[in-house]
């Protein structure tokens, strides 16, 4: 059943999809495949997600092009051209709407449409969905695919809305082109977007102050174009390297190191480490596979990494300044960048160490610390997301017996393999708390986990049940299980999003599973195997 975009469908549906990033947009095209009714809502004016959205200067997957991308789809994986080998924002947003037309995904899409309540109702076994203007939507099944990095978090420094200057959020870019010439610019936060833009920003600005509170590991991308040779023959092998992806722990082709630290010397130990920087960026934290479990091989790691920043950091403090000290390397995860430390070698560049001297307040004309002031003409907020959970939590969802998604979660996520909340039937939550999220290449994450949802729904549908829904002990156990795998390793030592630590009051909780790809779906096999254990069916 196609829905024309002006007209709210009489009928119930079968299934409304909110958000139109990766996850969303696969999700049209298998139900529709299947032969549902369909309907995606979407805050945004396009496809992307966080491609959409975050297009601050600088922005660039930290996976390789050829492998956060489709794989369901052959033609597609063997037409689509990527230019270099991780792919720029504007090129992941070029491939996502590219998708979005070769699979007609407009006529079931609507943009602008923020889902701000849900409620079930248990007699009509549907979901009602109301958008922000005011529009209502029923289905029998509903996805929220609305993100694990897509509610920015501005955190609350004081007077931050008397500065009279230019204020940017990195995840809220403007479309057009901000220039920096002649201007004196402020960034505040040093996560993964702050440490891709300050380079660029730096090159064009009268003077950058960079505002750190935490320093984080970054890696250089080190990246480069993929000439049409390489590319065709990477093409040629695409179900091999899919193959061994799949069964990998991130998604990747990524091998590590073939022997154990413990067993070779010092100089096999740092030529290990000096390959593992060599192939750029985020997989430095898997060059050995005990890196993120055993404390002495992390410690090499950090120090190895800690010497990197030292030999390109012309200034002995700042570069001291620079170096993580408060988090085992990878348990925040590693920034990758193109050229961010030298940044700070540069004569317009300043970093100014918030540990040392607190933000007291932001006035009209910049910012003022316990020790200085700052005047800027532009400020960019560099400051993260609500992780995993934001984007659920703000939506006012409610199931049949009194549950409401931000109460049931205030003391942490309970999810069943992080795709269904008890409590909550016939909803379902790809890249959830619980699931690999952000730990796994997510394009791909994202097709698995679909997959596996939209199979539960038919098989729950040809035994004529019409509600699924996680059992309360089924999903404290999965919980447990996804605790218990996190506090195997030095991951829960770091105060990071992934627990929820950048949030004021936000419950501490490790929320991503750390079983690995390959371990995930091994684990979503055994449900669906044991007759989906641990979900209840009923009509
Ligand atoms: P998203 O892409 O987040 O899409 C969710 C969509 O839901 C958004 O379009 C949003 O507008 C919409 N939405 C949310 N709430 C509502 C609502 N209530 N109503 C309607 N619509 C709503 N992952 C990697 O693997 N490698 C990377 O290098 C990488 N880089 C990243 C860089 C940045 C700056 C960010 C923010 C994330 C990055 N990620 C990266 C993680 C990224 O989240 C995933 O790779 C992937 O884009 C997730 O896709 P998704 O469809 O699950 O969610």
């Amino acid at each position: 059943m196609n829905q024309p975009e002006s007209a709210t469908p009489a009928e119930p549906l079968d299934f409304l999809v909110v958000g139109a990033g990766f996850a969303g947009m696969y999700a049209l095209i298998q139900a529709r495949r299947r032969g549902w009714s369909v309907l995606g809502l979407e805050a945004a004016t396009g496809v992307g997600g966080v491609w959409f959205w975050n297009r601050y200067p600088g922005a660039r997957c930290d996976v390789e092009s050829l492998d956060y991308s489709y794989s369901f789809d052959e033609d597609l994986q063997q037409e689509w051209v990527w230019s270099e080998r991780y792919a720029t924002q504007p090129e992941i947003r070029r491939y996502a709407e590219h998708v979005a037309e070769r699979f007609d995904l407009h006529r079931d899409l609507r943009f602008g449409a923020r889902v701000v309540r849900a409620t079930f109702d248990e007699a009509s076994v549907l979901w009602t969905l109301e958008t922000d203007g005011g529009e209502v939507f029923r289905a029998r099944y509903v996805m929220f695919a609305t993100g694990s990095l897509s509610t920015p978090n501005v955190p609350p420094i004081p007077g931050l809305e008397t500065f009279a200057g230019r204020m940017l959020l990195t995840a809220q870019w403007p479309e057009e082109e901000v220039d920096f010439s002649g201007r004196r610019v402020g960034v505040v936060g040093t996560g993964s977007s702050g440490i891709q833009a300050i380079p660029i920003i730096a090159e064009a600005a009268e003077r950058l102050t960079v505002f750190q509170r935490t320093p984080n590991f970054s890696v250089p991308v080190l990246n480069r174009d993929l000439p049409p040779e390489q590319l065709e023959e990477e093409k040629r092998n695409y179900a091999h390297r899919r193959t061994v992806s799949r069964a990998s722990g991130g998604g990747s082709m990524h091998q590590a190191y073939p022997r154990a630290f413990e067993e070779i010397d010092d100089a096999e130990r740092r030529a290990a480490f000096e390959a593992g920087w060599a192939t750029g960026g985020v997989l430095f934290s898997k060059v050995f596979p005990n890196q993120m479990t055993d404390p002495v091989v992390n410690a090499a790691a950090a120090e190895f990494a800690a010497e990197k920043i030292r030999s390109i950091v012309t200034d002995p403090r700042t570069a001291e300044d620079l170096v993580p000290t408060d988090h085992p390397i990878g348990t925040k995860r590693i920034c990758t960048d193109s050229g961010y430390y030298a940044t700070f070698n540069r004569d317009n560049v300043e970093l100014v160490n918030l540990r040392r001297e607190p933000i007291t307040e932001i006035t009209s004309w910049g910012v003022k610390t316990t020790t200085g002031s700052y005047e800027l003409d532009v400020l960019v907020l560099a400051t993260g997301f609500d992780a995993l959970t934001g984007s659920l939590t703000r939506v006012d969802l409610r199931g049949p017996r009194g549950d409401v998604l931000a109460e049931s979660w205030a003391d942490g996520p309970q999810t069943l393999v992080g795709l269904l909340v008890p409590g909550f039937p016939n909803l379902f939550i790809p890249h959830g708390p619980g699931s690999p999220s952000v730990f796994a290449n997510m394009v791909m994450g994202a097709e698995h986990q679909v997959d596996w949802v939209l199979d539960l729904v038919e098989h729950a549908r040809a035994r004529g049940h019409t509600m699924v829904e996680a059992r309360r002990d089924a999903a404290a156990a999965w919980t447990r299980h996804v605790d218990d795998v996190a506090n195997g390793t030095l991951f829960p030592q770091a105060a990071s999003w992934y627990s929820g630590a950048n949030i004021e009051g936000k419950a501490a909780s490790f929320m991503p599973y750390l079983g690995g790809l390959k371990g995930y779906i091994d684990r979503c096999s055994e449900v669906r195997d044991a007759d989906y254990a641990g979900v209840v069916f009923s009509s």
